[in-house]
């Protein structure tokens, strides 16, 4: 296959295209580097089937040539990035998703949608199955981000209605890994950094509340059933194990052998109280399960930091 990947200088970008180059399909990687590190993909750089073209879909996306799937995944994903880029969150969630979408009918290509656990807002029904509709605040302090893909999975669904484009939707629940920048803001990088360092780790509230950890090889499995299959979704994909906050920072003190104290910080406004996958529809159409237990998860990516710390070049600052 030849696929466009959007956000594919990302941190689930960029392993999407390492699963896809690994199996032998073309890959052309589509990122404008706002949130994306041109180090995620350096290693591919010189594989004849991988290119790399930088643009914002927002403004536009025009790739010469046979397109058989665009996986759309570029987006500000952390609450950090995208409350620093309100207005570009927005534009790539609607403007950015249909010129993907048009790119698709242009060229009858398979269409996957990367939407959130994050269209559920702050639940009232736990756990999150894909018939929930959810509970977001359209002018919430999440909204940009929320509702940039609830727009999209709307926008998806009519070009599937009404132009006949091969689309499905994927609402990716927390996930975690190797190449997650550790200032992102996120909770896993941001303890497993904080941790290695030293430093206390920030718990937002009490840390009752709860998220769910899935390891990035595992969601990036799902995201290329996604793209093999013609299943419309949405489906959801993520590790339903869950835990508090708090016991994600004594897992990753205990992991990394830190004797570094928590400290607790103001609970941002409207963070979701807990979030769990009901991930049955993905082992029934997609034949998929996340394998990687969380804590073996934070063993590799703690492994990863740990080098990325020590190595001359990250000393350096590059
Ligand atoms: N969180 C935290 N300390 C941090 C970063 C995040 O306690 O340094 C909390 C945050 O308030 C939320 C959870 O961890 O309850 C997950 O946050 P993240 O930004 O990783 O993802 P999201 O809120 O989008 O699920």
């Amino acid at each position: 296959m030849r696929v466009v990947v959007t956000g594919g200088a990302g941190f689930l970008g960029s392993h999407l295209c390492d699963a896809l180059v690994g199996r032998g399909d073309t890959v052309v990687c589509v990122d404008d580097l706002s949130t994306g590190q041109v180090e995620n993909i350096a290693h591919l750089r010189a594989e004849p089937r991988f290119r790399f073209v930088e643009t914002d879909v927002s403004r536009s996306l025009d790739v010469a040539g046979r397109v058989d799937a665009i996986a759309h995944l570029a987006s500000p994903a952390s609450p950090v990035d995208y409350h620093r880029m309100p207005l570009e969150t927005l534009a790539v969630g609607s403007r950015g998703t249909e010129h993907c979408l048009e790119l698709a009918r242009d060229r009858s290509a398979r269409f996957v949608l990367a939407s959130t656990s994050e269209v559920y807002g702050d639940p009232l029904v736990h756990p999150q199955h894909e018939g929930y509709h959810g509970n977001v605040n359209p002018t919430g302090p999440r909204s940009v981000y929320d509702e940039a893909k609830r727009f999209a999975e709307a926008l998806t669904t009519a070009y599937a209605r009404s132009c006949g484009v091969d689309a499905g939707i994927v609402r990716i629940f927390n996930t975690f890994g190797p190449r997650m920048r550790p200032h992102d803001g996120r909770v896993v990088s941001s303890f497993v950094d904080q941790a290695l360092r030293g430093e206390p780790l920030t718990i937002y509230g009490d840390g009752s509340q709860t998220r769910s950890f899935c390891y990035v090889d595992d969601l990036v499995r799902g995201l290329v059933a996604m793209l093999d299959s013609a299943e419309p979704g949405p489906v959801n994909l993520g590790n339903p194990e869950e835990r508090t906050v708090a016991e994600l920072a004594r897992l990753v003190l205990a992991l990394t052998g830190s004797s570094a104290p928590v400290v607790h910080l103001p609970l941002p406004v409207e963070d979701p109280a807990r979030r769990r996958p009901v991930v049955d529809r993905a082992r029934e159409r997609l034949g998929w399960t996340p394998e990687v237990s969380t804590e073996e998860g934070l063993r590799r990516t703690i492994t990863w930091f740990a080098a990325r710390a020590t190595a001359p070049a990250a000393l350096a600052g590059a």
